[in-house]
């Protein structure tokens, strides 16, 4: 089993200073993904028996923060291939398991897909159908802004299926598949956002993960908990990103006759980012430790630390942009990246409002 350390290493020498580059070109070059795929850094939680690095939560969160604070459009190639993996590892049997998961550990790349035109926040309303035909199953929808879809191998597909719904790998050079590219994307620029098509898509219906006609919300919370704890983590990276910039912007720049950073309300900036940091971080961890010792309270502090934290990062990188002022307002400076990049982690695996729904309910059910 690797070591965190050497994972984090390994990860910041092949990235090096590309992420602004990357993020003008809009993409990754495919030598670097799969270079970091087959050493199993985008999945790194999946277990040493399916030839995983079998990270626990809190080390592969502060994996996940370090490729975040570099650049969140690989975070976010991490995020669904830790989604997708994980998916697998609970939803699927003992043969998908090995199947799929040693693919994933050894180097392919994955997507997760739910999103449709009429299904963002409600997933009830998803029409994508699995239908069984003899020994397959065909896949026919729409789906949206799937994340890291542009680089994948294979696609989870979340859809219909009967009476209940279920998730399927499908391969995307599959007859009926076609990716096409979210053009312009506000922020994770390079993380490989597309717009799938599923024309009756056959695969095999031992692909169906974990039987069929479950409920759709058990499958998409099972998805979406990994989902969000690896953003959330990845907001931690954002912050921590930030503070750097700032710091050394706040020390470097005079005005006034002296450094930003001796200027009170510059100070009182950068405190605020601290704080932010250190408040995100905390949450991460306790959620990352909930995971790590099976605890029932994993699922709301995964919400709870993915709200507290893409809200900071979203707030944090506002703040960064005004400490670095004409310095940072460009398009690929790091805080102009940030700014763009956490406003996106308000919205996905279920917007600020949702996970504001989800802890009402849970405060409710606890505290009344
Ligand atoms: P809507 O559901 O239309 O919501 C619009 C607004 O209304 C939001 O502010 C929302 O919070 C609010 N709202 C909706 N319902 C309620 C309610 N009941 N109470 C209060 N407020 C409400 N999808 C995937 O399947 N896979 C991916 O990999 C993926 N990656 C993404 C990456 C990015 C960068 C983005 C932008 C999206 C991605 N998505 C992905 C889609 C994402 O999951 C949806 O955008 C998200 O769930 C919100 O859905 P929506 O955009 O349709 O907004």
């Amino acid at each position: 089993m690797a070591e965190p350390d050497e994972l984090i290493a390994f990860a910041g020498e092949v990235i090096g200073d590309q992420p602004d580059a990357w993020d003008r070109a809009g993409t990754i070059p495919d030598k670097v993904v799969r270079t970091l795929a087959a050493r199993g850094v985008l999945c790194a939680q999946v277990p040493t028996r399916y030839g995983g690095v079998g990270l626990n939560s809190a080390d592969n969160g502060e994996l996940t923060a370090f490729v975040g604070s570099r650049c969140s459009s690989l975070r976010s190639l991490m995020t669904s291939q830790g989604m997708a993996a994980w998916t697998i590892q609970r939803l699927g049997d003992r043969p998908q398991r090995s199947a799929h998961l040693s693919r994933l550990a050894g180097g392919e790349l994955a997507a997760v897909a739910f999103s449709e035109p009429g299904a963002g926040s409600d997933l009830s309303a998803m029409t994508t159908r699995i239908e069984p035909d003899g020994d397959a199953v065909v896949v026919t929808g729409e789906k949206v802004w799937i994340t890291a879809a542009c680089y994948a191998d294979l696609l989870v597909v979340f859809g219909r299926y009967g009476d209940g719904a279920a998730a399927v790998v499908v391969p995307t050079s599959a007859p009926g598949v076609t990716v096409e590219r979210v053009p312009e994307p506000l922020g994770c620029r390079a993380a490989g956002h597309a717009f799938v098509h599923l024309d009756g898509v056959r695969v095999p219906a031992a692909d169906v993960l974990g039987g069929v006609g479950q409920s759709t919300a058990l499958l998409v919370t099972t998805a979406l908990a990994y989902g969000r704890i690896s953003v959330a983590w990845g907001c931690v990276g954002i912050l921590r990103a930030c503070l750097t910039e700032v710091s050394g912007h706040a020390r470097r720049r005079e005005q006034f006759g002296k450094p930003l950073a001796e200027h009170q309300l510059v100070a009182r900036h950068v405190a605020q980012l601290l704080a932010a940091e250190q408040i995100a971080t905390r949450m991460c961890a306790h959620a990352s430790h909930c995971w790590d010792s099976r605890s029932p309270e994993m699922v709301s502090a995964t919400v709870l630390a993915k709200y507290v934290s893409s809200r900071h990062a979203a707030a944090g990188a506002a703040t960064a942009v005004q400490v670095l002022a004409s310095a940072g307002a460009r398009d690929s400076h790091p805080v102009a990246r940030a700014y763009r990049d956490a406003k996106l982690m308000e919205i996905i695996e279920g917007s600020n409002e949702i996970c504001e729904l989800i802890l009402a309910e849970h405060a409710l059910g606890t505290y009344a």
